[in-house]
Parts: structure tokens; sequence; C-alpha cells
């Protein structure tokens, strides 16, 4: 059994990587416990807007950063049926000048593994593989953390980062109770050299349709064209990236959008699917010396593209209070809690309403689309919606 003078966090992802760093620059003692064999990320992309980018910059992943991300110019939106366009909004000079710092498109997979190995530079032991955490109990000094494999942990508190099934979150509080939103997603990535040279842009592009949205934007340096979809169906219900699809499933679920759409979707290597699930805010996450972060406590829908963005300014901002209040770690995690709660229940709220703005079968009408567009989805409505997001500074919160 070891000190009980670090800080343990259940949960490798994007969320635990970014608090380990956090703590670990600030020189606080950390271990990272993953239940996976390897550490990597599913295949899939993963846009960090510019509050998150803010973050990581400031964690010194500036240079990292650039040698994997895309810097989109621009996004545009197309109608589903005619494949006609319309700019959207700008992503790149005007975006970093506004904000500081730039709107970057990456493989999950390289976020990932440039967070581990900025927290492996640090500390080469820090994240322990094959860690299922199975119980965790407390005392009043200290907090023990059992594994599936038997072994125990001993720590000065511990961070459930451990997504959204968490198991930390369920020890603490109990189990969820998710609903089913109706909708489904498809995610899938494609080798750029696959895809006709209109289509293998730089940029992002949102299709808008009825009963469904389409997205596709460039990761790892340009080199792949990242895919994701949304569906309303209801025969999928399992929350889970593991589960394959096949092509043919994901067409015939965009059946009669415009074939750009499906010369991706051919060229998808493999697609996955997930069920969208929506859960109601928790009232707290912290017991004692035991807290959450990330998808373990405020999962949202993707329609803001904040989750993970989110789960890294939750992580700065927990080193920090950690590092005020080592000593009371009950007080660390109430000031975290007082500072991150109010803002994630917004992302996950205005998620969700998104969710009912991006497809409605009115937009099935050839004309409405242009409508929608001149009503919702111009520069300056999509700043107003946006600017509370992007300009946020966690770096600067006052703990
Ligand atoms: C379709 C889709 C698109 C998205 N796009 C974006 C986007 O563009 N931008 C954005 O910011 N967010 C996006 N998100 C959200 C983002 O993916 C999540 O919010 C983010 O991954 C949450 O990070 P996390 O570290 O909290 O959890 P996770 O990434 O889920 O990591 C949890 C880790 O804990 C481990 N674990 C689980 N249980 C245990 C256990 N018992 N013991 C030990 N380890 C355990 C898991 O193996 C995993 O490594 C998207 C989500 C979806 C579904």
């Amino acid at each position: 059994m070891a000190s009980a003078d670090k800080i343990v966090i259940v949960g490798a992802g994007i969320g635990g990587l970014t608090a380990a760093l956090a703590a670990l620059k600030r020189g606080l003692d950390v271990e990272v416990y993953e239940q996976a064999a390897e550490l990597k990320e599913v295949g899939a992309g993963i846009q960090i807007s510019s509050n998150g980018t803010r973050v990581l910059y400031a964690l010194g992943l500036e240079e990292a950063l650039k040698r994997v991300q895309v810097l989109p110019s621009k996004r545009q939106i197309r109608h589903w049926a005619t494949g006609e366009t319309w700019n959207w909004f700008d992503l790149g000079a005007v975006t970093q000048q506004r904000y500081g710092t730039p709107h970057v498109m990456l493989h999950r997979g390289d976020l990932h593994g440039l967070l581990a190995d900025a927290v492996r530079s640090l500390k080469p032991d820090a994240v322990r593989l094959g860690k299922h955490c199975a119980t965790i109990s407390t005392a009043p000094d200290h907090v023990e953390v059992r594994f599936e494999d038997g072994e125990t942990v001993r720590a000065a508190c511990v961070i459930g980062a451990d997504g959204i099934h968490s198991k930390v979150r369920q020890l603490l509080f109990g189990a969820d109770k998710p609903e089913f939103t109706g909708c489904v997603a498809w995610r899938g990535l494609v080798p750029m050299e696959k895809l006709p040279p209109h289509i293998a842009q730089m940029l992002g592009t949102n299709w808008l349709g009825p009963s469904g949205h389409v997205l596709h934007y460039p990761v790892r340096r340009g080199e792949i064209m990242n895919f994701i979809s949304f569906v309303e169906r209801d025969d999928w219900q399992v929350e889970s990236w593991v589960t394959q699809g096949t092509n043919d499933e994901l067409a015939n679920d965009f059946r009669g959008w415009h074939d750009d759409v499906h010369a991706i979707i051919r060229n998808i290597e493999t697609p996955y699917k997930w069920a969208m699930m929506v859960r109601g805010p928790m009232p707290r996450w912290s017991e004692g010396r035991v807290t959450l972060m990330g998808d373990a406590c405020h999962p949202t829908l993707p329609f803001l593209g904040q989750g993970g963005v989110m789960a890294v300014e939750d992580g700065y901002v927990l080193a920090a209070c950690l590092k005020k209040y080592f000593a009371d770690p009950a007080r660390a995690f109430a000031r975290y809690e007082d500072i991150r709660r109010e803002r994630t229940a917004t992302v996950v709220r205005k998620s969700h309403e998104n969710r009912r703005s991006a497809f409605s079968p009115a937009l099935a009408d050839r004309g409405q689309v242009a409508v929608e567009v001149a009503r919702e989805w111009q520069q300056e409505r999509v700043r107003e919606r946006m600017e509370w997001l992007y300009a946020y500074d966690a770096t600067a919160v006052e703990i």
C-alpha cells in the first residue's frame, strides 16, 4: 500500500490526464489508474474550442498540438438534399484573434497521446494500466481504492474521471437513470486520399436536414476526415463506442441525402454507433475526500462540442483547488464544485436544446434550410450563442 500523500485519479481519459498533468505541474503527487490494458482512445475526432486550447496552452501543450492539429479556415453549412452551401462562421484568424487561442480539430488518439506523454515526462510511472476500480472506502484521514485485481492503493483524495458509466459516481451516489433521446450517433474516419478533392477540404462542414444531422472535419494534420452524424432512431439503445455498425446501415439512415454525404459514408473504415442518453444535473459531485469530473459528473450531448473541453477545464480548476487546499480535500472539492457546477450545467442544458434545433422535420422542405440558415446560423447569431463558452478563461478563475 503506497503513501497517502498522493492524489489518485480513476480513469486516464482526456479529463483524467488533464487533471494529472495540471496537478503534477503544481508539484502535487498523482497516480492515474486506468482499466484498459493499453492507453488509447477511440478512433474519432474531437474539436477543442478556444476555451479548451487556452487551458492546454497554459499546460505547455501548444507545440505538441501544432504537430497534429488542423486549424480550419471556416465552417460551412450544406443543404442535405441539394448540397447548396452557405458560409457559416470563421474558425480561423477571426476566432484566434477574438479569443486569443485557436479552435482546433484533432484525432482523439493524438490529443490523448500528447496528454499522456506530458504526464509521463513529469512522472514516468504516473499511469497504471489494467486497473479497474472496484470499491472505495474512506477514513477520516485517507481514502482506499481497491481494484478488481485485488490491489489496494491509499490516497489523500480520489478523483473519479471514469467517464459516462462512472463506477466512482455509482459508488458515491448510486446508479443513475439515463433517458434515451431517440437519437443515435454514428462516427467514423476516412483517409483523406479516398475522398474527392472538393470534399477533402480543411474546413468543417455541417449538413442540415430533417431527422438527422451530419458533420465532418479534417483531423491529424489533414490526413483523415472525421465523420459524425446523428439520426432519429429508436431501435438501438446501447451507449458505447465499441459497437460497430455497417456502412450499409449508416447509408440507410441517410437515404436521400446528397451524394457527397454518401461519398464519405462509403469510405468509412469502421462505422461505430452510440445511442444518445441524457441525465439530469447532479446536485453534488463530491463526498468527503472523493470527487468526480468530466463525463463522470456532467455527461452532455455533443451538440455544443464541449464534453471533452469541459473535462479539460475541470481538470485545470480541480488541480488549482487541490493545490490551495491540499490539507483539506473536502474544502478543495467544495470550491471546485462552486466554480464548475453552473457552467457545466449550462453546457448540458444548451446541448440538449441544440439537439432539438439541429434537426427538425421542417427541414425536409427544400426552402426551409435557407430560412433556418438565415435565422440561426449566421456569424453574429452564432457569436451571441457561443461567446460565453469560448471567452471563458479557466486558467484565470480565482480559487
Ligand atoms: C459523437 C460525440 C462527439 C463528441 N465530440 C466532442 C467534441 O468535438 N468536443 C468535445 O469537447 N467533446 C466531444 N464529445 C464529448 C467527449 O467525447 C467526452 O465529453 C469526453 O471524452 C469526456 O472525457 P472524460 O475524461 O470525462 O471521460 P472518458 O473520455 O470517457 O474517459 C474515462 C476513462 O476512464 C476509464 N474507466 C472507466 N471506468 C473505469 C474504472 N472502473 N476503473 C478505471 N478506469 C475506468 C475509461 O476506460 C476511460 O479511459 C463528443 C461525444 C460524442 C458522443
